[in-house]
C-alpha cells in the first residue's frame, strides 16, 4: 500500500514537471513568435544605433533613442545614472528573480563606413562608426525585453527584467562605476550579450584583469646647453619609470602584462622638458594580481619623481576584473542555442558574405550555419570592463551570429553588413536565445539556486574589491570634442524611423 502511494506521488510529480515543461515550452514559443513578428522594429533599433555611431561616453542620441523605445514598450528608463550622462538602465516587472541584460552600444573612432560597400567608403570621412557591431546589441536587448514582458504578462510569470547599456565599453570605463553605485546589488543573474559570427556561450575565466592610468611628471625648464643644472627633467622621470618597470618584470608572475606609451615628452632637445607623461596598462590573470602589479608600478613612479626632483600626478583611466562566466548559466543558454539554432540565411546573404570575404582576400566561407561546440573558454589576455559585474552577480555570456566570419573587429571592414539583413537575422536569433534563457531562469527556481551555488563555488576565497581608486570619477568628457565636431554631418545619415513593437 505504502509503495502504491509512493508510486502515485511519483507519477503525480513526473506529471507536474512534464506539465511545467510543456507550459515552459509554450511560453518560450510565444516569446519567439513575438520576436519574429517584430523583426522590422528590431532592425530599426539596430540600424538607428548604427547610424548614430557614437563614441564612448558620448552616446547621447543612442541613449535618447533607447529611452524612447524602451518607454514605448512599457519599461521604466533611467538615463544618466552613476554619474554618466549616457548610462541607460531600464527595468520592468516586480519582485524576484531579477535578471539583468548587460551590454553596450558604443562605436569606434574612424569607423564610419557605408554598411553595404565592400571598398572603403566612409559615410562621413574621419567620423566614428560601428566597426565592432555594438549597434546590434541594442536590437537584441530590446527585442528580448519586449518578448519577455509580453510572455511574462500572458503566463503570469513573476520577476524583474533589467537592461544595462553601459557607456564606453571600448575604453573599459563604465561597469566598475555601475557596480560601485549598487546597480547589481539585488540582481539574481546577468547575461552579457555581444555580437559574434556564430552563436556561442561558454564558462570559466574569459580574459584578464587590467588597470590603466596616466602618470604626469612636472619639472622645470632650462636651457639644455647653457644651464641644464637649473632644470628638472620630467622626461627623465618618464624614462626611469619605464626602465624601473622593466627591471621589475623578472619578479612578476609569468601571467603579468605591462605596456606603455609616452604621451608627452618635451618640445625640442635644447629645452629641458618640464612636462612629460607616460600611460600604462598593467594586466594579470586575476583582479588582485593586477592590483599588486599596479601598486608596484605606482611606487616606481614615485621613485622616478624622487630621483629627478619632479612631481608625479596619477590619473586613473580604467580598470576591469576578468570576466567570470558561470557554468550552470552557460548550460542553460546552450540549451536555448540548440533550440533556436543559427538563422536561415538566404542565397543573397551568403553571396554577400562570400563576395565580401573574397574582396578582402579571405577564404570565401560564407556564413556560419552550425553553432560552435559547447565547452569551457580559454582565458585571453585582453580585458573587458563588464568583468566587474561577473564577480558580483552570477553571469552567463551570449555571443550571437550577426557578423561575417573572418572579418576582425576594430577596423572599418567590420562595419560592413552591420545594418543589413545578415545583422537583422542575427539580432532575432540572439534575442530568442536571450529571451528563452531568461524564461528558463524565471520559471525554474531550482535553476537559479544551482546558478548561485556555482557562483559561490567559483568565487570562494575571492573578495571583490574595485580596482579603481575610491576617488575615481567617470571621464564624462571623453571623446566629446571629436563627437561634437562630426555629429552635424553624421546627422544627415540618421534613419529617423520609430520602431513600433506590437
Ligand atoms: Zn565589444
Amino acid at each position: 500500500m505504502r509503495n502504491a502511494v509512493k508510486i502515485a506521488v511519483a507519477i503525480f510529480f513526473i506529471g507536474l514537471s512534464a506539465f511545467a515543461r510543456a507550459a515552459g515550452d509554450e511560453a518560450k514559443n510565444h516569446a519567439f513568435e513575438v520576436i519574429d513578428r517584430n523583426a522590422e522594429a528590431t532592425a530599426i533599433v539596430g540600424d538607428s544605433l548604427f547610424y548614430f555611431g557614437e563614441l564612448g561616453m558620448q552616446e547621447h542620441e543612442s541613449a535618447k533613442f533607447l529611452k524612447q523605445t524602451l518607454e514605448g514598450i512599457g519599461f521604466k528608463v533611467e538615463v544618466g545614472g552613476a554619474g554618466m550622462p549616457t548610462n541607460v538602465w531600464a527595468q520592468w516587472g516586480s519582485g524576484k528573480p531579477k535578471i539583468v541584460i548587460v551590454t553596450e552600444i558604443d562605436a569606434l573612432p574612424e569607423g564610419s563606413q557605408d554598411p553595404l560597400s565592400f571598398p572603403r567608403k566612409p559615410l562621413v570621412p574621419g567620423a566614428p562608426g560601428h566597426m565592432e557591431g555594438h549597434n546590434t546589441h541594442g536590437a537584441v536587448a530590446v527585442a528580448a525585453a519586449y518578448a519577455l514582458k509580453q510572455t511574462m504578462e500572458r503566463y503570469k510569470l513573476p520577476g524583474t527584467i533589467a537592461l544595462s547599456f553601459g557607456p564606453a565599453e571600448e575604453q573599459l570605463i563604465s561597469r566598475p562605476f555601475l557596480v560601485r553605485a549598487g546597480y547589481f546589488k539585488d540582481a539574481d543573474a546577468a547575461i552579457l550579450v555581444h555580437i559574434g559570427d556564430n552563436m556561442r556561450t561558454t564558462y570559466g575565466l574569459r580574459n584578464y584583469a587590467a588597470i590603466s592610468a596616466k602618470f604626469t611628471f612636472h619639472g622645470k625648464t632650462a636651457h639644455g646647453a647653457v644651464a641644464p643644472w637649473e632644470g628638472r627633467d620630467a622626461l627623465d622621470a618618464v624614462e626611469l619609470m619605464s626602465v624601473g618597470y622593466d627591471k621589475l618584470r623578472e619578479h612578476l608572475r609569468p601571467t603579468s602584462r605591462g605596456h606603455r606609451t609616452i604621451t608627452m615628452g618635451g618640445i625640442q632637445p635644447n629645452i629641458i622638458p618640464d612636462l612629460a607623461q607616460i600611460w600604462w596598462y598593467v594586466r594579470d590573470a586575476s583582479g588582485p594580481a593586477a592590483k599588486e602589479n599596479f601598486d608596484k608600478l605606482v611606487n616606481i613612479g614615485k621613485g622616478a619623481a624622487l630621483m629627478t626632483g619632479t612631481r608625479m600626478e596619477m590619473e586613473f583611466v580604467a580598470s576591469a576584473w576578468p570576466q567570470l562566466a558561470n557554468k550552470v548559466m552557460a548550460e542553460a543558454i546552450q540549451k536555448n542555442i540548440d533550440v533556436v539554432g543559427l538563422p536561415k540565411w538566404s542565397d543573397e546573404e551568403v553571396k554577400f558574405a562570400r563576395d565580401f570575404q573574397t574582396s578582402l582576400g579571405l577564404k570565401p566561407v560564407g556564413l556560419n550555419t552550425q553553432a560552435l561546440k559547447f565547452g569551457a573558454t580559454q582565458q585571453s589576455y585582453s580585458s573587458n570592463d563588464s568583468g566587474d559585474v561577473t564577480w558580483n552577480v552570477p553571469t552567463g555570456t551570449l555571443d550571437f551570429s550577426a557578423g561575417i566570419p573572418g572579418v576582425t573587429p576594430h577596423n572599418w571592414q567590420a562595419a560592413v553588413g552591420k545594418a543589413y539583413s545578415i545583422a537583422h537575422k542575427g539580432e532575432l536569433a540572439g534575442a530568442k536565445v536571450l529571451a528563452g534563457s531568461i524564461l528558463d531562469l524565471l520559471s525554474t527556481p531550482e535553476l537559479i539556486e544551482r546558478v548561485k551555488a556555482q557562483f559561490r563555488e567559483d568565487t570562494r576565497g575571492v573578495q571583490y574589491v574595485s580596482l579603481m581608486p575610491p576617488e575615481a570619477v567617470p571621464p564624462v568628457d571623453m571623446n566629446r570634442d571629436m563627437m561634437e565636431r562630426v555629429r552635424p554631418e553624421m546627422r544627415k545619415h540618421y534613419i529617423n524611423k520609430t520602431p513600433r513593437f506590437q
